[in-house]
């Protein structure tokens, strides 16, 4: 189901909320800097604040957003959505200081914050050592700076013939961005297969529906520059090998190296952290790829008020997980200066499971299972989005669609719950399950049992849902993996052995914790 799409729908027609977002708390004395504005920050921030901590937000650009700002382009993410959303959090009495890069941790220590979130991102575009790379330096750019100059109006136009090197998001992004500066014949050019390519197939989709063509197994070899002017560049013909192991080689295919002309290219192969401001004696260790240590529970830094979390704390992802970052964060920095254990008093998050049975056969959920293929999003017309960079390609969908769409869900945050002691082994439920997926066995090995059920459950990354031992000796076997959450079991079962419940999850929140 397109969850994200009906989470856009419930935005989109929503009226003033306001007055439903956390406020700012009554002063706890207490005060936490938080270096970078991205989501992974702007949630410590939302988190804490409510509990009386003066939070101090520090960006080096003039507005709070980090990526979903600089890189994102309006076309996918407009602007006025996201100065709405920021505005929430800046609106608690967060003290923000904008145009401020910070170059030094251990000015930032000196000022004696009780904690320190480092929210930076993993700001560093991949650059490509190729020969030519100097030569041509004025028309090749570097994937995450190119869509940062587009953002802030420093890049307008680029020339016609682009190629965009890498395969991942903001490969597409540029891509599509160049469309809109002027860019006619934009190619995006990945070393590897397309199977091997990291951007989401929706974001490739979207950029081929924008006539831009995605070569693949072409690893770029050199940049062409002629009288100090990029020409394009050269590239290997290479397939793809994998070894007993499933490890990747790249071999040339034998065919000639294949030239393609460009005005401009754009490298977009990976980002990395950068922490030249941190200085190395503090006490916070590095391991690996220049990350931090940290504890990955608790986001603790090895110098023990300092906290990272979003890109900074384990590399390049994406804005949610920032946000579950931001979240576990900030209840770390609440335990810490509460004076609790970091592990041991960590609170666990919400989880229940209520009965849906409202009549024999009248579920509070809808349980038909339907066929239908997921509603497609309107798109706004070609010539008109690639007319400037600001028009929204996705429209969304409208309410009635989103119904439609919303009919679609599978239910399967209801489990079916069994109670041994009243099972009297009828095998009703047996008989009617439209998958077969319950079976009265003898109890095994799980090997043994997966292939004894009345159908064998294959997808061993499902766990069986195995009984405790019944009067006849028997256990009640369910393959989760086919369970359609149709709720004939209940229906059928004389009593109430099998039960319907709707299972309920919430991600604990320093601000709730009461
Ligand atoms: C082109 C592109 C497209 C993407 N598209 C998506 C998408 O569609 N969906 C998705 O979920 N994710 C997407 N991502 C990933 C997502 O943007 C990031 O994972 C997320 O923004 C990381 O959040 P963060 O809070 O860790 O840091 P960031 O968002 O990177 O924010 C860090 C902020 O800190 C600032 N900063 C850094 N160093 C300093 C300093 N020393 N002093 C002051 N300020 C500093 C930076 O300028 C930045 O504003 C995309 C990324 C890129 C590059
Ligand atoms: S909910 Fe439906 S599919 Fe699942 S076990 Fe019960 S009868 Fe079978
Ligand atoms: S229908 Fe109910 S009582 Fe009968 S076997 Fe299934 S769970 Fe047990």
């Amino acid at each position: 189901m397109a969850i994200c799409r009906l989470k856009r729908v419930a935005a989109d027609n929503k009226s003033d909320v306001r007055d439903r977002m956390p406020q700012a708390g009554k002063s706890n004395g207490k005060k936490v800097a938080l270096i970078g504005g991205g989501p992974a920050s702007l949630t410590v921030a939302r988190d804490l604040a409510p509990l009386g901590y003066e939070i101090h937000l520090f960006d080096e650009w003039s507005k709070a957003g980090g990526m979903m700002r600089t890189q994102i382009p309006n076309f996918r993410l407009p602007e006025s959505v996201l100065d709405e959303e920021v505005g929430f959090v800046t609106a608690m009495g967060i003290h923000t200081h904008f145009n401020h890069r910070v170059t030094s941790m251990k000015e930032v220590l000196s000022v004696g914050y009780d904690a320190v979130f480092v929210g930076t991102g993993a700001p560093k575009g991949r650059d490509l050592n190729l020969p030519g790379r100097s030569e041509a330096s004025a028309n090749v750019h570097i994937g995450v700076e190119f869509l940062a100059n587009v953002a802030f109006g420093h890049t307008t136009k680029i020339g016609e013939r682009v190629i965009i090197l890498g395969g991942g998001n903001t490969a597409m992004d540029c891509c599509r961005t160049s469309r809109r500066l002027g860019g006619k014949d934009v190619r995006v050019i990945v070393r590897s297969p397309f199977s091997d390519m990291k951007a989401s197939p929706w974001e490739i989709e979207d950029a081929k529906a924008e006539d831009i063509p995605i070569l693949n197994n072409m690893p770029p070899k050199s940049f062409v520059v002629e009288n100090g002017k990029l020409k394009g560049m050269i590239f290997e013909k290479v397939k793809a090998v994998y070894d007993e192991k499933g490890k990747r080689s790249l071999v040339s295919t034998g065919e000639p190296d294949e030239f393609v002309e460009a005005d401009d290219v754009i490298i977009a192969v990976g980002q990395d952290n950068a922490f030249p401001w941190i200085e190395r004696d503090l006490g916070i260790e590095f391991g690996n790829w220049e990350l931090p240590k940290l504890n990955e529970t608790t986001f603790q830094s090895t110098l023990p008020h300092v906290f990272f979390g979003g890109d900074a704390a384990l590399g390049p992802k994406n804005i949610i997980t920032s946000v579950a970052h931001g979240h576990q964060a900030a209840i770390s920095i609440d335990l810490f200066l509460s004076g609790k254990d970091l592990m041991n008093d960590r609170p666990a998050p919400m989880t229940n499971l209520i009965h849906q049975k409202m009549g024999i056969h009248e579920w509070s959920y809808d349980s038909a299972v339907v066929n239908d293929l997921r509603f497609k999003v309107p798109h706004q017309k070609k010539e008109l989005a690639l007319k400037d960079l600001n028009t929204e390609v996705e429209l969304g969908f409208s309410k009635e669609t989103a119904f439609k769409e919303a009919q679609r869900c599978l239910n399967c945050d209801v489990q079916t719950v069994f109670t041994p002691n009243l099972c009297i082994e009828c095998d009703a439920c047996m008989d009617i399950c439209p998958t077969a997926c319950i079976t009265f066995t003898a109890n095994g090995e799980e090997e043994d049992l997966r292939n004894r059920l009345s159908v064998p459950a294959e997808n061993k990354s499902q766990d069986l849902y195995v009984s405790e031992e019944l009067k006849t000796t028997r256990v009640m076997v369910k393959d989760e993996d086919v369970c359609l959450h149709c709720g004939l079991c209940a229906e059928r079962c004389p009593t109430s052995a099998w039960d319907m419940k709707k299972y309920m999850y919430s991600v604990t929140k320093a601000s709730t914790i009461l």
